[in-house]
């Protein structure tokens, strides 16, 4: 497969970008080669710099559930533009994208449009402070929620102490504000509760963790986690940046029927653009400025051409059918692969729910915790990204990253990739 001019691209980007980037993953760090420069794309498939070509399944890293350049989503997109792309000033097409969310989520009241994921859950985890009086707050090892300061937290050593930043720059009197737990594990959560809660806003947990692996959690561990809020006087909070939209138009929460506090959304929310929201019940959206005295603003918030690609994509979601639809060309996708790697005994399983799934290097029957992720698989991992580059399949360029399933993927183009994928899989056992 020829580089050239990504690697040309790449040298120079060196030079512009720390690490030649505007996000780390995108370095292509935990896999081969350097990051290859993407061009175009159309329907499931991309094309970069040096013409190859792919079937893509990182999708922007999830936003686009109805494939690259989708004919509905860019005539929305243009029609909206043609009148001007900014305000900051209200429009009518933030009225009709929250009004659409909200006329078909019964687990929400009020939103605020934000320009990112990150900015969402960092309002989100302000408003539950403001709201609760408490400043403390509980996430999981395994949930990534953006990189906020609070949330930029691993734990720290024995259960229910504080954490450590994960990163430098992130004051270590931040990270003495949220404690970091393990994924299903009652008992830690029970500690931790029992010993800070009436110091503690929110516990935040993407219901369906997808960050770092996809570490799919029992539904009796995230009902816990409401009885427990509930009866704390702590918040709830579902980060639904990767699942919202995703596992349904209502995400985990109407997977589950679980009712949470605050909700944050991203990607698919944009339909390619920087969108996220924050939503809660009426009571809670109205400590939120100028409502309230918990202050968050945008300049870009709402911003008429996002709100336009979020409203076709959107409206093409709640089509009938539409989920039962990706679901369904997923798992006949996923299940060709698992029943070719029982049969020969690989130790490889694609775990899967709704339109994501992940490569795990594992016969486990099922894995939800961090811990339980062998970080030695992430060297097989490497390899079979490789052997499924060249075959032209391009996935999110690290093991600890799930993949998509957009609407374009039709059962053709996944025949024909499982067949491939299988292939890659022989080589990589068969010669190891
Ligand atoms: C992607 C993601 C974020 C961060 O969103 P950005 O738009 O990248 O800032 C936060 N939480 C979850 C669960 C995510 O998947």
């Amino acid at each position: 497969m020829k580089r050239t001019n990504s690697e040309a691209l790449y040298t120079k980007a060196k030079t512009l970008f720390p690490g030649g980037v505007n996000s780390p993953v995108r370095a292509f760090k935990s896999v081969d080669g350097v990051p290859l420069f993407m061009k175009k794309g159309d329907g499931a498939k991309i094309w970069d710099e040096d013409g190859n070509e792919f079937v893509d399944f990182c999708c922007s890293w999830g936003p686009l559930i109805l494939g690259h350049n989708n004919r509905y989503v860019r005539e929305k997109i243009t029609e909206a533009l043609a009148n001007g792309s900014s305000f900051g000033a209200p429009t009518k097409l933030e009225n009709e994208l929250a009004e659409l969310i909200l006329s078909n989520n019964k687990f929400l009241e009020k939103i605020r449009f934000t320009s990112s994921g990150t900015e969402a859950v960092m309002s989100g985890i302000r408003l539950a402070r403001g709201y609760t009086g408490r400043d403390k707050i509980i996430k999981f090892d395994g949930c990534y929620h953006g990189h906020a300061d609070s949330l930029l937290v691993k734990a720290g050593s024995g259960l229910a102490t504080f954490g450590t930043s994960s990163s430098a720059g992130v004051p270590e009197a931040f990270s003495h504000e949220t404690i970091v737990l393990p994924l299903n594990d009652e008992e830690a959560v029970k500690e931790a509760v029992s010993k800070y809660g009436k110091e503690i806003a929110t516990i935040i947990i993407e219901p369906i963790p997808a960050n770092n692996g996809l570490l799919l959690q029992r539904p009796e561990f995230l009902k816990f986690l409401r009885e427990i809020c509930t009866e704390n006087g702590i918040l709830l909070f579902f980060d639904e940046v990767i699942s919202g939209f995703r596992v349904g138009f209502e995400g985990a929460a109407g997977l589950y029927d679980i009712q949470p506090d605050i909700i944050t959304y991203g990607k698919i929310i944009g339909g390619g653009l920087p969108v996220g929201a924050y939503g809660a019940s009426h009571e809670i959206m109205g400590h939120i400025a100028p409502e309230g005295n918990v202050y968050q603003a945008g300049t870009l918030s709402g911003n008429p051409v996002a709100m336009a690609a979020g409203l076709a994509q959107l409206q093409e979601c709640l089509k009938p059918g539409f989920y039962k639809d990706q679901e369904n060309r997923t798992r006949y996708f996923v299940d060709q692969i698992n029943a070719h790697c029982q049969d020969k005994g690989y130790n490889f399983e694609i775990f899967t729910i709704g339109s994501i799934f992940w490569l795990a290097f594992s016969d486990a029957e099922a894995i939800r915790s961090a811990a339980e992720i062998r970080s030695e698989s992430m060297e097989d991992f490497k390899k079979l990204y490789s052997l499924l580059l060249e075959e032209g399949i391009y996935l999110g360029p690290s093991g600890y990253e799930v993949g998509f399933i957009s609407e374009a993927h039709t059962k053709e183009i996944l025949q024909a990739v499982a067949s491939k994928f299988k292939s890659a899989l022989d080589q990589l056992f068969v010669t190891a």
